[in-house]
């Protein structure tokens, strides 16, 4: 499975909060990376989205989709910070 970058949800990211998230900023609980979702080392494979720490692989933040309804959760990124609107 050849991952992509936290790009590749750029799309789904805009729908769920109407403005470009790939630019927010986190710190990475498990390493203390700061970075931005764009840095993000994305899954899209399988039945949802995992996106991981580029340094130490742990889950960042994770959505699915069903039925038109999406869950979000970002158990690794307690900290953001968002991006100029
Ligand atoms: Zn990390």
């Amino acid at each position: 499975m050849r991952p992509l970058d936290g790009n590749a949800m750029a799309g789904v990211m805009h729908d769920l909060f109407g403005r470009d998230m790939t630019t927010m900023g986190y710190k990475c609980t498990s390493c203390g990376r700061t970075g931005v979702v764009a840095e993000m080392v994305v899954y899209m494979s399988g039945p949802g989205t995992v996106a991981r720490c580029r340094d130490c692989d742990a889950v960042l933040l994770m959505h699915a989709e069903r039925h038109g309804m999406y869950c979000i959760d970002a158990p690794g990124m307690p900290q953001t910070v968002l991006p100029p609107a």
